[in-house]
């Protein structure tokens, strides 16, 4: 459904994606590993355009882009683009001055053009659905970090997205508050969403993967399942995957 091809990426000098070819399948949960500073971030945010690949090409159910510095994309299709994925940040990003079901309603509003009453009583659902309807309006300063990823994930549910980015969805969080996001993640794999994850959680990471990427310096250096990666011969990413985190 999402198929990355030859994509690269540069910082100054610095190559932070080097030819990366993927695919990722739908109804499955992919996980991207890799050291600090391997690239995931960058990938993650590549798959929503937040970061724009200097060359390659991104293909997701039909819509395709082809990156060339001398040919910018369309605005449309980054729009389109962006419609039809989801991103759940490490810092949440909500809107402060706006409340908890404001917040929710935003994109269906303003970029689905879907009536305020519409997107009000979807995002009550998708409050239920993380288990926090009665904060719809509270401010998120008002909830705890926890309660507050939860809220972007619902946000993020609320486009309908065709594919979930979570990028270290609880890196901010205390580990007592960790475990409420990383249930409500656990239900959204076992629903069959179409996710691509980065993270650090080894244990977690192996609890709900079907595919695994290692990544390093900038390059796929293996994928597979984790038992695939785990015994595929390569005794640093064997290591990697067992770290406790
Ligand atoms: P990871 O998520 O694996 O830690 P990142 O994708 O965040 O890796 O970063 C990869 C490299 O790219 C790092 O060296 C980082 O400092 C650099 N980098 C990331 N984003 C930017 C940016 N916007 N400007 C300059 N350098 C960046």
């Amino acid at each position: 459904m999402l198929q990355i091809k030859n994509v690269s990426k540069q910082y100054e000098e610095l190559k932070v994606l080097d030819q990366i070819n993927l695919n990722i399948e739908s109804n499955q949960t992919t996980v991207i590993i890799g050291p600090s500073g391997s690239g995931k971030t960058t990938l993650l945010r590549c798959m929503n355009l937040l970061a724009v690949p200097d060359s390659g090409e991104i293909d997701l159910n039909g819509t395709s882009l082809i990156f060339d510095p001398k040919a910018p994309i369309q605005r449309k299709k980054v729009i389109d683009f962006r419609k039809k994925t989801g991103m759940v940040f490490q810092g949440f990003n909500l809107f402060s001055h706006r409340t908890v079901i404001e917040n929710i309603m935003e994109g269906p509003v303003t970029v689905l053009k879907k009536k305020k009453q519409e997107a009000r009583e979807e995002g009550i659902l998708l409050l239920q659905k993380v288990g926090l309807e009665e904060k719809a309006n509270q401010y998120p300063r008002q909830l705890s970090g926890g309660q507050q990823q939860r809220v972007a994930i619902a946000r993020a549910l609320a486009m309908k997205p065709e594919v979930l980015l979570f990028d270290e969805p609880t890196s901010a969080l205390d580990p007592e508050l960790e475990i409420e996001v990383l249930e409500m993640i656990k239900t959204l794999v076992q629903e069959q969403y179409t996710i691509v994850i980065v993270t650090h959680k080894m244990a977690f990471a192996k609890e709900i993967s079907d595919h695994i990427i290692f990544l390093e310096q900038g390059k796929v250096v293996k994928q597979g399942s984790y038992s695939e990666l785990y015994h595929s011969g390569n005794e640093r990413i064997s290591k990697f995957l067992t770290t406790l985190q």
